[in-house]
């Protein structure tokens, strides 16, 4: 447990991820997204994290470009849908989005779930392919279980870089993270704020009281304090800053133990990781 969590972290890639990102998820396309991103990227935000599926990977390119920020300043990920999966389609979805941002190259793409099997592996072969073509930094996935990755790391010649997974105090995956940790695959903590559902759980407002923080902060801490990159969304400036502000303060040991106590198995959105066929 890092009480002094980095406010980035090494990939297997040899590239550092800024341990905070802005998610866009649910974030509309257009104007909003792009006064989200800006505003993000001027409050300090170095991390955005997109996805073909969510409609918006244009926008959140243009803010890149209108920041003024030199790019190798800003971490932009997007993830491949299921509908691109197997090795010609997922190659063209990944140049595909690196043209719609209007980027050089993408930070990091990720396979945005386990899908089928076929398709999954050939996608995955497009992804290296992606890496060596210069249009990707760092490849890895998202919503994957153990047995996907162990499936997924006997042929590939470049080992995810990442697992973007649900994780919060209300649901922990304690033994996935402890298996991504340990095989070297940094672990992104998707609705770290679980959407929102338990922000008014007596356990994390007690905490935040107790520590003069919000509940937001609590919940993004602790997340960076079992060492991983966490990726709250809000399209609202008082909360993009505050959500950022997790870095002058710790989670001293009884509020670990407290939010460590809040296990319950919610989970918000999907669920691929246990219910994709490996
Ligand atoms: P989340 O970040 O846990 O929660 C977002 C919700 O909390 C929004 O309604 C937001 O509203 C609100 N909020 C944000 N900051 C707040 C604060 N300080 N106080 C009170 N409320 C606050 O949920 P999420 O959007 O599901 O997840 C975050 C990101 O993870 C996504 O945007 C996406 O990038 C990624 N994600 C990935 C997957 C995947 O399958 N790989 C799945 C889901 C999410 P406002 O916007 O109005 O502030």
């Amino acid at each position: 447990m890092a009480t002094s969590p980095a406010t980035s972290l090494l990939l297997s890639s040899g590239h550092r991820i800024p341990s905070v990102g802005l998610g866009v998820y649910k974030s509309p396309p257009g104007e909003e997204t792009y006064g989200a991103v800006l505003s993000a990227l001027r409050l300090g935000y170095r991390h955005v994290d997109t996805a073909q599926v969510y409609g918006n990977e244009a926008d959140v390119g243009r803010a890149v470009r209108d920041s003024g920020l030199p790019r190798d300043q800003v971490y932009v990920t997007s993830k491949l849908w299921r509908d691109a999966y197997g090795y010609d389609k997922a190659l063209a979805a990944v140049q595909e989005s690196v043209r719609r941002s209007g980027l050089p190259y993408l930070d990091l793409v990720l396979l945005h779930c386990p899908s089928e099997p076929g398709p999954r592996e050939g996608a995955w072969r497009a992804l290296e392919e992606a890496v060596r073509q210069g249009l990707v930094r760092s490849i890895g996935v998202s919503n994957f279980s153990q047995a996907h990755l162990e499936k997924l790391s006997r042929t590939a010649t470049i080992q995810p870089a990442v697992n973007q997974i649900e994780v919060h105090p209300f649901l922990q995956r304690r033994q996935l993270v402890s298996y991504c940790q340990a095989a070297g695959i940094v672990v992104e903590a998707y609705s770290p704020l679980s959407k929102g559902h338990r922000l008014s759980d007596p356990r994390v407002t007690g905490v935040a009281a107790r520590l003069g923080v919000s509940p937001a902060q609590v919940m993004i801490r602790w997340g960076l304090q079992h060492g991983m990159v966490s990726l709250p969304k809000s399209v609202n400036p008082e909360r993009q800053a505050a959500n950022l502000d997790v870095f002058g303060f710790a989670l001293d040991e009884s509020a670990m133990a407290q939010l460590d106590g809040c296990e319950e198995g919610l989970v918000t959105g999907w669920d691929p990781v246990s219910q994709d066929p490996v």
